[in-house]
């Protein structure tokens, strides 16, 4: 059973930086929408005798550890067993239509990462799962590997991994399938893929990451989760209101900036097509227009924060003049 000092041993990452484009003179309500351990929401209610908070986290044992660390500011703390797709729901079942700031932090949380039972991680042998939610009754990375076709494998670990030896990989997956010993633990899939690439001496990085990024993205469908989250923010912000949201993958800052993009009025068409079929409606201004990476002594302190990037976007009025 984790204990709650855990939550003090995992630093938030990029803190300062994120809530730097919150109001918190004025703001009433912000959402934080990837509660986690709750450090981006407990330096939120630090900050203003008046924001209430409203964390939401698909993971019920961490929603508890969040409870616990942040009970001391009472009902202006409110936690939600949601995912953040579902943020607008979540909202409108607490009587909210609109907000003054929205936080994601997209980093899978350590907490998760340091459950070694929840088969996330590659340093530690564990059945092959990845479901944030081991509730949702959705299928483990695992089921992923023995249901899926070899091509389908290998379009999944090129597309969410940008792994260049996916077809390599694939066909290793599918033969030991075909053996009758399909890859059902962290350990197993690890294995097979060092086999496959070989580990280049020097190399910091386990050549197995890119693949277990893969799977994560699939198994939780997190690419069209986040273009729809993004998309509901917009909505849900009232105007002036921020939505800052933090990345910790390429693919990942790519959908925001996208998203981001089309939210500010940018039409992504091909030249040609007579009318814009992208969906891009003036909605936002974006804030950044180069992420925000976190400075030399964050990264050098928190190896998890190396690859972080944080882009923010404030409400445009409604009714734009001209
Ligand atoms: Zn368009």
């Amino acid at each position: 059973m984790p204990q709650i000092d855990a939550a003090s041993r995992h630093r938030s990452v990029l803190l300062e930086e994120s809530l730097g484009f919150f109001d918190f003179a004025t703001a009433e309500i912000i959402v934080d929408a990837t509660l986690g351990m709750g450090g981006h929401s407990e330096a939120m209610l630090e900050r203003s005798e008046k924001v209430r908070v409203i964390g939401l986290d698909q993971d019920a044992a961490a929603l508890d550890l969040a409870r616990q660390r942040l009970s001391r500011f009472g009902d202006r703390f409110t936690a939600i067993h949601t995912n953040f797709a579902d943020i607008r729901s979540a909202l409108s079942d607490l009587g909210i239509g609109s907000v003054n700031g929205i936080l994601a932090d997209l980093g899978i949380s350590s907490f998760q990462i340091d459950s070694p039972e929840r088969g996330f991680s590659f340093r530690f042998d564990a059945p092959l799962d990845m479901r944030m939610d081991p509730d949702s009754g959705d299928a483990t990375a695992a089921e992923f590997l023995e249901e899926l076709s070899e091509e389908e494998i290998a379009n999944l670990i090129y597309g969410f991994g940008e792994e260049r030896a996916s077809r390599r990989i694939a066909r290793r997956i599918v033969k030991r399938r075909e053996e009758g010993r399909p890859v059902r633990t962290t350990t197993e899939l690890a294995e097979l893929v060092a086999s496959v690439l070989g580990r280049k001496h020097g190399e910091r990085i386990h050549p197995a990451t890119r693949t277990f990024q893969a799977l994560r993205i699939a198994v939780n469908r997190e690419t069209e989760i986040l273009a729809g989250f993004i998309d509901n923010t917009a909505d849900l912000l009232k105007p002036g209101g921020v939505v800052a949201i933090i990345t910790f993958h390429s693919l990942e800052d790519r959908i925001v900036k996208n998203e981001f993009r089309r939210l500010s009025g940018k039409c992504s068409c091909p030249p040609r097509l007579p009318v814009c079929q992208c969906g891009a409606v003036k909605k936002l201004e974006i804030l950044t227009k180069k992420p925000i990476e976190p400075k030399p002594d964050e990264s050098d302190a928190n190896p998890r924060a190396r690859s972080a990037k944080l882009r923010a976007a404030r409400k445009l009025p409604l009714i734009e003049a001209g």
